[in-house]
């Protein structure tokens, strides 16, 4: 069964197929990198494809999903799944001329345990 990556900053799909690499979205130029099989996995994945390092892949990822949706980070960094059968994997999208370093760091600020 085929997965599909679709960007959210701008709803395009990026990526379908088998199997699903980091790259470029067309549509907005964000980042994307990941493929774990939960969220802390699909970070750590995609902290070491943009040598994001110093950061715990699991407070990044439990930030992320604990940023309150007012907060402008939601506009620089992403986490999202793709759609396959029966299971997901995680990426991460950090829209284009964002520093993965930066914005990951930043997202560490909602963890609930840092
Ligand atoms: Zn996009």
């Amino acid at each position: 069964m085929a997965a599909r990556l679709d960007c959210p900053l701008c709803g395009v799909t990026v990526a379908e197929g088998e199997a699903i690499a980091p790259g470029i979205c067309p549509g907005c130029g964000a980042a994307y990198a990941g493929g774990g099989d939960d969220p802390p996995r699909g970070t750590a994945m995609a902290m070491e494809h943009w040598g994001v390092t110093g950061l715990e892949p699991r407070t990044v990822a439990d930030g992320l999903f604990r940023m309150p949706p007012e907060d402008p980070l939601n506009l620089r960094v992403v986490p999202i799944s793709d759609r396959r059968d029966g299971f997901y994997r995680w990426w991460l999208f950090v829209a284009r001329d964002e520093s993965p370093q930066e914005v990951l760091t930043l997202a560490t600020e909602h963890a609930a345990a840092r």
